[in-house]
């Protein structure tokens, strides 16, 4: 179970999966619960609150200082059992299925390629000795590098444990199998967490640190988010396995029996960077090199990033992007005056204002020197207008992404009923606009602050559910009608004490909660985001090809 992206995944599938199989007791590997490394008292806690009823560890369990007086006082946690003597905490407990079934669970550590440690057969057969009297069902989790001391270990405990489970590659083993005496044997159960990974931590950092030999920081990953486990079917009588199954369920994309289909942004979003590389191919062919001004005023950390990805993003299809940044301070008129002249240089042929502007410069007076043929991100009056009107001209990056995104993934929209979740002018309003509009015929209701507690029943009647409302997880499970489509247009990086960067990006919508609800769900970051970045690119690309001139031309 590695790190946030695990214990969400553990949250979101594990309450469905007791239910559908009927399970009395789940154990988790908690080692890696804490940013990957360690355990800590609130990464232990959210998995307990998440369902599980026994953690167990590893040779990472102590990587966070501040997880060592938990592990001493955690009467739900096991750590290895070969340990010197003094280790704080236990290696063996026994624990109370909620069938009322005695369950014995041992954690022990291998030593092949591992830290020294005790010989765990012989800890094992002393631990064994010690549950005798206490209960017919033992697992054991045996945190072991290698498949063969990890099977020797099976055929050591057979006849005499339940259920011999391996962690500790994360790789998860297709040796499932009960032994003869009964006991159910798995050399590697696999990891819950982002298999876009190098073993669950961010692939790029972790091929550095092969590539460079220097000690990279690693952080968990977050992409194709998975639960790996097993499901041990025990005779609680004899303590004889009957059978053994691998779980290996994808979290959110069709998960059946209650997850909501994924709906990624980033291929869709690639396919329009490369519609777009393919217009811009035959505009420089005709001698037309799109480019774009990226103007910002002041240095808003969050703009920097988006305007560096917007500008990556140029830069993949072949637009010159330029970027003009003018200082914290800069008067209205002051601003207007260079947009305006870059508005009369013939060799731009897209402008972008990038909000929020530093004080005192007013957006609005800024945005309306745009001339709206080179207005990419349609926030001039005259494409606010066109828009509503139904007629040509550029539309807002955030909706048209929403728009293609819903597109890309087939999400039927006539007839269906949209609650948009804000209405800035940026999000909530245009896209109003353009889920409306003929052709895409929903029927929408826009809500806002002001809507009131009316604001939730209406949420929970859409079909199609968009969160523009800026407030980090506002939207939970009971916003949602079961089956609907929710687009989380929101991107908050809130506080994570238990992450190794401290915090952790999220959305509007709780996205644990709703994706069991939901039918398809955007994910936060990967969903809106990479759709508006894209979309940038494709307006550009528009302008250059002077699409809408000379309809908004002035
Ligand atoms: P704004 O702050 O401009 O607008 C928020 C809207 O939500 C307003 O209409 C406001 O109502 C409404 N609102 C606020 N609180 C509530 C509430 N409790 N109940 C109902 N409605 C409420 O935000 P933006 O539209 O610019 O952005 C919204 C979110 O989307 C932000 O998190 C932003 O960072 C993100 N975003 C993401 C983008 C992406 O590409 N992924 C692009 C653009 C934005 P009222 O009008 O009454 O004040």
């Amino acid at each position: 179970m590695i790190g946030a992206p695990g214990r969400e995944v553990v949250k979101a599938l594990l309450p469905g999966l007791r239910r559908r199989f009927d399970v009395h007791l789940v154990v988790c590997n908690a080692e890696n619960s804490a940013g990957g490394y360690g355990v800590t008292r609130d990464s232990g806690t959210a998995l307990i609150a998440a369902g599980c009823d026994a953690l167990t560890g590893g040779n990472h369990l102590w990587d966070r200082r501040e997880g060592a007086a938990y592990i001493a006082e955690e009467p739900r946690l096991v750590r290895p059992a070969n340990l010197p003597e003094g280790t704080p905490g236990e290696g063996w407990r026994v624990f109370r299925a909620s069938d009322g079934t005695a369950v014995g669970v041992v954690n022990l550590l291998g030593r092949v390629f591992m830290r020294e440690a005790d010989c765990p057969f012989r800890t094992a057969d002393r631990v064994l000795g010690a549950l005798r009297e206490k209960c017919k069902v033992v697992l054991v989790d045996f945190h072991a590098e290698t498949t063969a001391e990890k099977m020797a270990m099976g055929w050591h405990l057979d006849g005499r444990v339940s259920a011999l489970l391996g962690t500790h590659t994360h790789i998860q083993t297709a040796d499932d199998r009960v032994l003869p005496g009964g006991t159910a044997c798995l050399s590697d159960a696999g990891m819950t967490g982002g298999f876009d990974s190098v073993i669950g931590m961010d692939r790029q950092a972790a091929l550095q640190r092969f590539l460079t030999l220097l000690p990279g920081k690693l952080t968990p990953s977050d992409g194709d988010l998975r639960l790996n486990g097993a499901l041990v079917t025990v005779d609680h009588a004899t303590g004889r396995a009957l059978a053994i199954r691998r779980l290996e369920i994808p979290y959110a994309p069709a998960v059946s029996g209650g997850g909501a289909r994924l709906l990624r942004g980033d291929e869709p979003a690639l396919s329009v960077r490369l519609a777009a590389r393919a217009e811009v191919e035959r505009l420089r062919a005709r001698g037309v090199t799109p480019a774009l001004a990226l103007v910002s005023v002041g240095e808003d950390p969050a703009s920097r990033i988006y305007l560096k990805r917007k500008g990556e993003a140029c830069a993949e299809v072949g637009i010159e992007a330029r970027r003009v940044t003018l200082p914290a301070g800069t008067e209205t008129h002051a601003v207007v005056e260079r947009v305006r002249a870059l508005g009369e240089d013939p060799a731009l042929h897209g402008i972008l204002v990038q909000l929020p502007l530093a004080p005192p410069a007013a957006a609005q007076a800024v945005l309306e020197a745009v001339p709206p043929g080179k207005d990419v991100d349609g926030f001039h009056p005259v494409n606010v207008g066109r828009l509503a009107a139904g007629l040509p001209g550029f539309v807002p990056c955030t909706p048209r992404g929403i728009l293609e995104l819903l597109r890309y993934h087939q999400v039927p929209l006539a007839g269906r009923h949209a609650v948009v979740l804000g209405r800035s002018n940026i999000v909530g309003r245009p896209l109003a606009a353009l889920l409306s509009r003929k052709g895409v015929d929903c029927t929408v209701t826009l809500g806002h602050s002001a809507s009131g507690p009316a604001l939730r029943a209406l949420a929970a009647d859409a079909d199609l559910l968009v969160c523009a409302i800026g407030r980090p997880e506002m939207v939970t499970a009971d916003w949602v009608k079961p089956g609907a489509t929710v687009v989380d247009v929101g991107i908050h990086r809130v506080a994570a004490p238990d992450s190794r960067t401290g915090h952790r990006l999220c959305g509007d919508v709780e996205a644990a909660s709703v994706a069991l609800v939901a039918g398809a769900l955007t994910p936060v970051p990967g969903g809106v985001g990479p759709m508006t970045v894209a979309m940038v690119a494709a307006n550009t690309v528009l302008a250059a090809e002077g699409a809408f001139a000379p309809s908004v031309a002035s």
